[in-house]
């Protein structure tokens, strides 16, 4: 299989490296403007061509929850969305705390055409919080990074336990920072809106008190901690604090704590509904911050889907999550760098090269050898979002109608076209 992406502008970490055609041959980069028969072309001109992006944590809902997504939908929604590899959540039914259930997942995922499946496993068996997976089985099987995510992990002996072994094994762990006693029945940010709406809130303090316990004990045992969804100003001041301090902790922020605000709640609708909770204009301000000065090590998309009946219950009811794969990049694009407050550059860094050194992976490049892994970028024609038209299983969204620009046109995983329009 030889695919020609045509006349597009090359960019990655490495830099611009100016309009050329990329040739792809049985799975990786080929070079540039080779010429020769090719199986397919694919028109980029006018166009960005970069690394596809990395995903280190979307809920693919696969086993058990087939209802809100599945392997297919959700891999081929990471693909609209511009993604190659995508790390799946363990909270899943069963939870994926057995070697069995993640060389399961990794089998059928081979068989699905769309994003790179890249499983996560549970820390404790069934997310309970009480007992430790095996987490070498874990990784022997296929496993890239343990997290209870979904569930904070409330007992600190067992997280560090976790840590322990993960430092050993070369495991990242990934944690949900909420101190679940702090978080108590919150449904949204606690502050003036929460209070203004009657609707128990979940503080701030919540997320920086366990971003500072995983962060202590990331140093304690020497674990490679990515502290997931930091979403609040006080919680990524911890984790800056922790890092100039020396703690192998990493930050990953998502597209909606960067976007929305606790204001959105005002609707009551629980579209808007997400753990942890969309914070104040404050919050997000700080978040924006810490994607230019380095305090935010990469943007993952906390992709979770629902079915529009349970997203449609009260708001106490309705459970918690955005699904968001298929407009990270146009939402981040259009309302940060079209607007002047972010580089593309930087952008990219935090979708290919950031979450590549999270997991200790190569950094994506559009060299020859390099894994076929790409997505091409229409950043001028602006296009309103449209649910109806997900891949995923969940189509209702906070961006619903939205006019955004930057969406991804075309995606190549392992050297194949598995997301064209046009
Ligand atoms: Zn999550």
């Amino acid at each position: 299989m030889r695919l020609a992406l045509r006349g597009g502008r090359l960019l990655d970490g490495a830099g611009d490296r100016g309009v050329h055609d990329l040739y792809v041959r049985d799975g990786v980069i080929e070079g540039l403007d080779l010429g020769g028969e090719v199986d397919l072309d694919v028109d980029a001109a006018g166009r960005v061509v970069t690394p596809a992006f990395l995903d280190l944590h979307a809920h693919l809902r696969d086993p058990g929850q087939e209802v809100k997504e599945d392997l297919a939908s959700g891999l081929a929604a990471a693909a609209a969305g511009g993604y190659g590899p995508v790390v799946s959540m363990a909270n899943t039914i069963p939870v994926v705390d057995g070697p069995g259930i993640v060389a399961d997942l990794v089998a059928r995922a081979a068989r699905v055409e769309g994003a790179r499946l890249r499983p996560a496993a549970a820390i404790s068996k069934g997310l309970r919080g009480e007992e430790l997976t095996d987490l070498a089985a874990l990784k022997a099987a296929g496993a890239v990074m343990v997290t209870d995510d979904g569930v904070p992990v409330a007992d600190s002996r067992l997280f560090r336990s976790a840590c322990e072994y993960a430092a050993a094994l070369g495991l990242i762990v990934q944690t949900h920072s909420e101190d679940p006693s702090l978080r108590d029945g919150g449904v949204m940010n606690e502050g003036a809106v929460s209070q203004r709406l009657g609707l128990p809130g979940n503080p701030d303090a919540s997320e920086a008190v366990m971003v500072f316990r995983d962060g202590e004990v990331a140093r304690l045992t020497g674990a490679r901690v990515h502290l997931a969804h930091v979403s609040s100003r006080r919680g990524l001041e911890v984790a800056r604090w922790l890092k100039a301090g020396g703690a192998p902790v990493t930050v990953e922020v998502t597209p909606h704590h960067l976007t929305l605000t606790d204001e959105c709640l005002r609707s009551f609708d629980p579209v808007y509904k997400v753990a942890p909770p969309l914070r104040t204009a404050a919050d997000v301000e700080a978040l924006r911050a810490g994607l230019v000065d380095g305090a935010v090590d990469s943007i993952g998309t906390d992709h979770a889907p629902h079915t529009l009946a349970e997203k449609q219950q009260d708001m106490l009811s309705a459970p918690f999550g955005i699904a968001n794969l298929e407009v990270a990049f146009p939402l981040l694009y259009t309302r940060l760098v079209a607007t002047g407050s972010l580089p593309l550059e930087r952008l990219l860094w935090l979708l290919q090269d950031g979450p590549a050194r999270v997991m200790g992976w190569p950094a994506p490049r559009l060299e020859p050898g390099a894994p076929a892994d790409l997505t091409v970028l229409d950043l001028e024609a602006e296009r309103e979002v449209d649910g109806t038209r997900f891949k995923s299983k969940a189509k209702h969204t906070p961006w619903q109608g939205e006019a955004l620009r930057g969406w991804p046109v075309a995606t190549v995983v392992a050297g194949r076209l598995v997301h064209g329009e046009g």
